[in-house]
């Protein structure tokens, strides 16, 4: 009987996916699979009998003792090094990361430690790989933010020399302009007027999160003042709203007003003819995080644009239809990306669209 428990221990360990050493409480090794002797590059002869510790590049050695016991004092299967990087060691002397899961197992009155190796190289690799990209990636919006901020700043100046000095034409001269010239002037003035608004629209971009400090907000209080910024146009187009209980939370003030600033701005104007604008604000808390929804039953946004919009003057229509510069969800972005959250939609053309975003709950000031 014990002969077949050990075949049918055996087997199984032999079918198992990963790298299997079975070691006894004092970390000698009683059994590797053919997985182990793949890994280490260790034949099972060569390893049986001797301690575990062979396996473990030098540096670890010393404390690996101590952990043994810890481990057969109070046995329970668990994955091993919770939060450390673990390595081994193979017999040409490669180190390698390696993820362990351990198993108390109790033969013949004797305890024993199985052990469950994973090879996680390519998963550090291409964890570095990525690290190092999002990093490039931070350089370079760096970068971008601070081209914006100069080319917005410095454009400002001579702007408004352009602009003051067509007004000045415009009222001193107007007798000796003509028809033509006065169109003219006034398409000038337009283009300035857009212009002012794009370089302000690109300086605040710039801007955002630069002095901005985490405090404790109520976004119902957020909500309401929002929406007493935008009277004019809720009034204007007898936008309805259904708002939920809304959280208490750690963010950015100047910051999370203007995304919802932007967010219900736009449930409002981008509106259908001759319908009277329904707007949802309302949140949802995860584990996390909180999920802020913001739906409307506007012209809706087709699923090709659904990534494209969130890209600074990324626009669909023309500006005589709907007004705007393209950089209002470009900061929302921004803004979500500062508190670490994510923002997304969901629409269908003529039907309306939702805007979702999260922020993660912080417990306290950070
Ligand atoms: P702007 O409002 O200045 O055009 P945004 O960056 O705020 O710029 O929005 C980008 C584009 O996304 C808009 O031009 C519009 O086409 C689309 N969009 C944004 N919000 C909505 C919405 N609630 N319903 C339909 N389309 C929207």
């Amino acid at each position: 009987m014990l002969k077949e428990k050990e075949n049918l221990f055996q087997l199984i360990v032999e079918a198992m996916p990963n790298a299997i050493i079975l070691a006894n409480s004092n970390g000698s090794i009683s059994f590797i699979n053919k997985h182990a002797e793949k890994l280490f590059g260790y034949t099972r002869d060569e390893l049986t009998g001797r301690n575990i510790s062979v396996l473990l590049p030098q540096r670890f050695r010393e404390n690996h003792p101590i952990m043994v016991k810890h481990f057969m004092s109070k046995p329970e299967a668990r994955p091993m090094g919770a939060g450390r990087d673990l390595f081994a060691v193979k017999k040409d002397g490669t180190v390698f990361p390696i993820e362990i899961g351990l198993s108390p197992i109790n033969l013949d009155e004797e305890k024993f430690a199985l052990a469950s190796i994973i090879d996680i190289t390519i998963r550090k690799t291409l964890e570095e790989r990525e690290t190092l990209h999002i990093k490039a990636i931070e350089a370079q919006n760096k970068e971008l933010e601070q081209f914006a901020y100069i080319a917005s700043h410095d454009l400002r100046e001579p702007l408004q020399s352009i602009s003051s000095f067509i007004q000045l034409i415009a009222s001193d001269y107007s007798d000796n302009i003509d028809e033509i010239g006065q169109e003219s002037i006034k398409y000038i003035m337009e283009a300035i007027t857009r212009m002012k608004n794009l370089v302000q629209g690109l300086l605040d971009y710039s801007r955002l999160g630069k002095k901005a400090e985490l405090t404790e907000l109520d976004c119902n209080k957020i909500v309401e003042d929002v929406l007493t910024d935008l009277s004019f146009a809720i009034i204007e187009s007898k936008a309805e709203f259904d708002i939920g209980i809304l959280p208490v939370l750690y963010g950015f003030d100047v910051e999370l007003r203007l995304l919802f600033q932007n967010l219900i701005g736009n449930a409002i104007k981008f509106r259908k003819k001759n319908t009277i604008p329904q707007i949802t604000i309302s949140a949802e808390k995860t584990k996390h995080e909180w999920t802020f929804k913001i739906s409307d039953n506007g012209i809706g946004i087709h699923p090709d644009y659904f990534h494209k919009i969130f890209t600074i003057f990324q626009r669909l229509h023309r500006r005589e239809e709907y007004e705007g510069t393209g950089i209002g969800l470009a900061h929302c972005r921004k803004i979500v990306d500062l508190h670490h959250g994510d923002i997304w939609v969901e629409s269908e053309p003529d039907k309306g669209s939702t805007f979702y975003f999260t922020i993660p709950i912080r417990k306290e000031k950070v």
